[in-house]
């Protein structure tokens, strides 16, 4: 799907890039890229992704937390709110005291297999950074569809100082919203010879998935 595509379907989210070419965060309707160099680009319309995820932000509830890391923020929502077994947004705005992130790096063709392209990525780090952390909650049942857990990504308020695939963070201050969603619908790929053809090892795609996204 193209980038001009995929934000008629939401203005939040987050996804990769063609050739895996870097972490897409959707931030406000607008698609940004962070490639595995950290330079951050925004996208343009007729640039495509193969896997993205977005919604049209309406946060159903919203609380102030501060002084707080990845782990104990995730419980804690998990927790507070009835949403353990239906796909949740969470976004944080906010002021962050650390923020570790990664990006993977553009892969040519023949493409190699998910655990080998994301074997080894360049991570990135910041101390004290303003910026919106975004990305979703699944139930374990959905594994595949999207990441089962957490799935979360960053851009800093500057678009410049760091963005990526969050690994992790210690949030300073910030406003957490949490969007659950009654309804999930899937896009996938007719027009694609190669995916249509592929005769994809669903076990070891299992065990892709965690190893690339955790
Ligand atoms: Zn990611």
């Amino acid at each position: 799907m193209t980038v001009g595509e995929l934000l008629q379907h939401g203005d939040y989210g987050i996804g990769t890039v063609q050739d895996l070419d870097g972490e897409m965060v959707v931030i406000a309707g607008k698609a940004y890229q962070v490639t595995g160099s950290g330079k951050i680009n925004q996208l343009k319309p007729e640039q495509a992704a193969p896997f993205a995820t977005v919604h049209f932000n309406a946060p159903h509830a919203q609380t102030t937390l501060k002084d707080i890391d990845k782990s104990a923020l995730e419980q804690h929502l998990l927790e507070k709110y009835p949403y353990r077994n239906v796909f949740f947004a969470v976004k944080i705005e906010g002021e962050f005291a650390v923020m570790h992130t990664r990006a993977v790096e553009a892969q040519k063709k023949p493409y190699p297999s998910l655990t080998t392209a994301t074997k080894t990525q360049p991570t990135f780090d910041a101390k004290n950074v303003q910026g919106t952390l975004i990305g979703y909650y699944a139930p374990a049942l959905f594994q595949g569809v999207a990441v089962a857990g957490y799935h979360v990504h960053f851009l800093s308020a500057d678009h410049q100082t760091i963005g990526g695939h969050v690994l992790d963070y210690h949030l300073k201050q910030g406003q957490v919203a949490i969007q659950p969603f009654a309804t999930l619908q899937q896009h996938f790929p007719l027009d694609d010879q190669a995916f249509l053809k592929e005769d994809f090892d669903y076990g070891d795609m299992d065990r892709s998935i965690n190893q690339a996204e955790k």
